[in-house]
């Protein structure tokens, strides 16, 4: 099934590796027809090309907007070859086949994030060239269809050695041509909505472009692979790695865990770390500097940290760093990091470390996509923040300030744990973590008893937990879990409120003189 290539339509934006392709083609024997900007690339570079308009007959007019479309192209790139009628159409109406379509597109997603104007990136909706990719994409049986660069030096090496392209191959074009075309629409659809009154639902559903196959998936024997869908958010899909071997389907979204927690501390107030296992923070904290923050996560629950994710809010430097390599971690996050801290890292060969180059705004916009059987669930990213709710006391005690910011420590914590949620901190650290379990008692009893375990491996006289505060992602629908908080020693509690047993919440919040807030808000998080 290898088709011979006798003419290719160049009309490309990002002209990367086009004359060199160009030429090679050329020297095959191969015709070119082109468009403005592309034809005279190629013709700067002494190479012989027909003008898309000579072939066509009509000038690309109206600011490029109708350049390609016209029955002349899309008639020879569409002609089934061994279609006796559709040979005898192109005999009549004088169209000639067109075997290569190479066309990448205007760069819409790029105006987008260059902070364009509405009309700037209204222009940049190109028309004929998804029209150009989606038609030779479908007659992928006959016509070889190239959207990147990146696989020009395949399709020459089949021309060298076969003298056209194998089937196999133009397929797999094909189906690389309509990830890309749906990609471009989807980012379209984005931007319209992102530019359109914030309750606008998301109207994008799915769009990506494949940026690697992965070894496998969350277990080995399920496929996996991880598609970028745009934007400019600083975070795992556009991060750096500087070294460690590749990231895996697990590494990929535990690291995005992290580092969407991080990103919840402002780093303009302290240095924070966070620490996490299976995609739940196992231990954060703020300190006077990242080592001390480092230290205090680490001591929340020192056995589970093994293996673990630490994402950093800052710099990374070589006091982290040093601390950081000594227990083994798969992965290390941060905005940037330092020269003195790269040395150190170096010498831990496994350890992945990715630079993102800033930090996401917790309070940004987004789209959230999970898939059922049979469907896909969208909503909008939790993008609320403690600091912007409205905390209203309940209790007859009010917390004090230390109390006070240990709470909204311990609900920014609780928004990044899985249901139910509960977290109990001390002085800016988290000292217990009980996530998704199915009963919130279940949760209260797990954080304290880790709790518990970490004064042991501590030599601690008593767990942390005395003294503490405690947040809960949701409310408490009986008194029974603010007891076993109560009873593990917090003193005062956070939660969004709201159960129709409320009063009893209250009641047994004030019979311990212990300090309650509610939100308002819920983080339920699954
Ligand atoms: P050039 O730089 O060759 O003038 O233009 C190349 C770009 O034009 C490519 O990105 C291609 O997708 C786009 N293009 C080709 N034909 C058409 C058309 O008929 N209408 C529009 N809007 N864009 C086209």
């Amino acid at each position: 099934d290898i088709r011979p290539i006798t003419r290719a339509l160049l009309s490309v934006s990002d002209k990367t590796g086009l004359v060199d392709f160009a030429r090679k083609l050329a020297g095959h024997g191969v015709e070119l027809v082109s468009t403005g900007g592309t034809s005279k690339a190629l013709k700067e570079a002494g190479l012989q090309v027909r003008d898309v308009s000579e072939v066509t007959g009509f000038p690309e007019m109206m600011d490029g907007r109708v350049k390609t479309l016209h029955p002349k192209v899309h008639g020879g790139i569409l002609a089934v070859r061994a279609d006796a009628a559709h040979r005898a159409a192109m005999e009549e109406h004088g169209i000639g086949p067109i075997d290569l379509v190479v066309v990448n597109l205007y760069p819409f997603e790029a105006t987008v994030a260059r902070g364009a104007s509405f009309d700037d990136c209204v222009e940049n909706i190109d028309v004929g060239g998804p029209a150009m990719i989606r038609a030779a994409a479908k007659n992928h049986g006959d016509v070889t269809v190239v959207v990147d660069p990146s696989a020009y030096a395949t399709v020459l090496a089949e021309i060298a050695a076969a003298g056209g392209t194998t089937g196999a191959t133009r397929r797999h074009l094909a189906r690389a041509a309509f990830a890309r075309t749906a990609a471009y629409d989807g980012a379209i659809a984005e931007w319209f909505s992102s530019v359109e009154a914030d309750t606008a639902p998301p109207a994008r559903l799915f769009a990506g472009t494949l940026a690697e196959e992965l070894r496998y998936g969350e277990n080995p024997h399920q496929q996996a692979s991880f598609y970028l869908s745009g934007g400019a958010r600083p975070g795992v899909a556009t991060a750096r790695q500087l070294q460690g071997k590749s990231l895996s389907y697990n590494n990929l979204n535990d690291t995005d865990a992290a580092f969407e927690a991080v990103a919840e501390f402002d780093p303009a107030r302290a240095p924070a770390v966070v620490i996490v296992k299976h995609a739940n923070p196992c231990g954060v904290a703020e300190g006077a500097s990242l080592v001390e923050a480092y230290r205090k996560a680490l001591a929340c629950d020192p056995t589970s940290a093994f293996g673990g994710i630490v994402a950093l809010n800052r710099t990374l430097d070589a006091e982290a760093a040093k601390a950081i390599v000594e227990i083994f971690t798969e992965v290390i996050v941060a905005p940037d990091v330092t020269d003195e801290a790269a040395a150190i890292l170096a010498t831990k060969k496994n350890l992945r470390l990715l630079v993102t180059g800033g930090l996401p705004d917790p309070r940004g916009k987004g789209t959230f996509v999970k898939s059922l059987a049979g469907g896909l669930l969208v909503q909008s990213r939790d993008n609320a923040v403690v600091d912007d709710m409205e905390l209203k006391v309940v209790t007859k005690r009010a917390p004090t300030d230390a109390e006070l910011a240990d709470l909204a420590f311990a609900f920014r914590v609780a928004k990044h744990v899985k249901s139910n949620a509960i977290v109990y901190a001390k002085d800016l650290a988290t000292v217990g973590i009980g996530a998704g379990q199915m009963s919130r008692v279940d949760s209260a009893r797990i954080a304290a008893r880790k709790a518990i375990d970490a004064a042991e491996v501590a030599g601690l006289a008593e767990p942390l937990t005395r003294g503490s505060v405690v947040a809960s992602d949701a409310f408490f629908p009986f008194a029974d879990g603010l007891l076993t908080a109560i009873e593990a020693g917090a003193t005062a509690v956070i939660q969004p409120g709201g159960s129709i047993r409320d009063a009893d919440v209250i009641a047994a919040a004030d019979a311990a003189n212990v300090a309650m807030v509610f939100t308002g808000v819920r983080h339920f998080r699954h």
